[in-house]
């Protein structure tokens, strides 16, 4: 990702920012576009993974609709020029006010989590006088086989309706004139990385719609979530997600009825790798047992590794032997432990984290940071929000 001519342009940047490759981006949309129109499938970008304005624009233009999980999220894709009619709103702490924002945007579907927000989504609807169109999140209790903060989808989970349960919220539902149930929607994880994982997902979905149709109950859209995994260990020979393989687990597995749509919501597999932060080294510290370098970003531009120990790539690039692909070039590596300068022992971006010798000045690169990074980004210790570099800007 990085050249000479693009880390001497760095140079003259102050840290820590966040680099967009604009161009990675587009080229990751135009796959996804590529390869969920051969399935027809519709896709909805999950817009928590990354609400910068330039990265929101260009997956606008892309004709992507947009998974939202609050009220705010809702008005920024609208700002963002995403279609009403586009939008559905997931989360299982929907308040009434974001409801009622929902409502008179004329979003196209509630995600719906719980017996006792459908009375409430009817009531609000019933007196603004409007339908609301539903579909009920299920937890289909399928392991992700991912983070345990990062799984959605089992028994123990907080999100969804379990399957137990169904019955009741259907009889429920009978009674709530101002909803319409649309379809059913899942969501089990995120950075899910083994495609039998959705192939189990696809076998539950099936169970689950010849139920439906016993109850005589019509589902016109089923949303599947997201959840497609990166890889984090070698972003640049995996730089685009395997759109094709994964849609075609459903394609294959996944029992569509005439006229169905399918749906999807992906989040991190659109923007994760299209972004690096780049940081500077403070200083190189040696420690009882190891050395430290510690570095100008912290937890509170990237707080992914502290919040569930996830691996980021970390390269120098100002080191002459900067890292070729995802080898050094032959050079004695040097074990650090990388951290930031937040008052948190968690405040770590990795632990013997081979690299070059690295100096006092050296840039590094925190790679595919771009999704769950720049939003997530807090001002704790008071630090001021890092700045975002566009590729093509610079
Ligand atoms: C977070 C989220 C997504 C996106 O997950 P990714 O792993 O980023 O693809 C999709 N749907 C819902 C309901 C979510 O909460």
């Amino acid at each position: 990702m990085f050249d000479s001519a693009l880390i001497s342009r760095f140079k003259g940047v102050s840290t820590p920012f966040y680099y967009y490759d604009l161009g990675l981006l587009e080229n990751t949309l135009r796959r996804l576009c590529q390869e969920s129109k051969r399935q027809d499938f519709a896709v909805h970008y999950a817009v928590k993974a990354n609400t910068n304005d330039k990265v929101l624009s260009v997956i606008q233009s892309s004709g992507l609709g947009a998974d939202c999980v609050s009220g705010n999220e809702i008005k920024k894709a609208i700002e963002s020029g995403f279609s009403e009619k586009q939008i559905v709103f997931a989360g299982v702490g929907k308040s009434d006010a974001e409801i009622n924002l929902a409502l008179d945007a004329g979003i196209f579907c509630f995600n719906c989590e719980s017996e006792q927000e459908l009375e409430v989504i009817n009531g609000l609807a019933l007196k603004r006088g409007k339908q609301a169109r539903i579909a009920l999140r299920i937890n289909p209790n399928v392991n992700a086989n991912t983070h345990h903060y990062i799984t959605t989808g089992l028994d123990e989970n907080k999100f969804g309706i379990n399957i137990p349960d169904l019955n009741e919220v259907i009889q429920k539902l009978r009674g709530l004139s101002n909803l319409q149930l649309i379809g059913i929607h899942f969501h089990i994880g995120s950075q899910i990385t083994d495609l039998a994982t959705f192939k189990n997902l696809c076998t539950r979905i099936n169970d689950l719609q010849h139920y439906f149709e016993k109850q005589h109950l019509v589902l016109r859209h089923i949303n599947v979530g997201g959840g497609l995994g990166i890889n984090y260990h070698e972003p640049d020979k995996e730089a685009i997600p395997d759109f094709a393989n994964y849609f075609s687990v459903f394609g294959e597995f996944l029992e569509r009825r005439p006229g169905q749509e399918i749906h999807f919501e992906l989040g991190r597999s659109v923007v994760g790798q299209c972004c690096s932060l780049i940081s500077r080294v403070l200083y190189v510290k040696k420690g009882v047992a190891t050395r430290f370098a510690i570095l100008d970003a912290g937890m509170t531009e990237l707080i992914r590794p502290a919040l569930y120990q996830s691996y980021h790539k970390i390269e120098n690039i100002s080191s002459p032997y900067r890292s070729v692909g995802a080898e050094y070039n032959g050079k004695d590596l040097i074990k650090y432990d990388v951290v930031g300068p937040i008052c948190e022992s968690s405040d770590c971006f990795g632990k013997s984290v081979e690299l070059p010798e690295t100096l006092r000045g050296d840039l590094l690169a925190l790679r595919s940071a771009g999704a769950y990074g720049e939003v997530m980004a807090s001002n704790y210790n008071l630090r001021e929000k890092a700045p975002s570099v566009y590729s093509g800007t610079i």
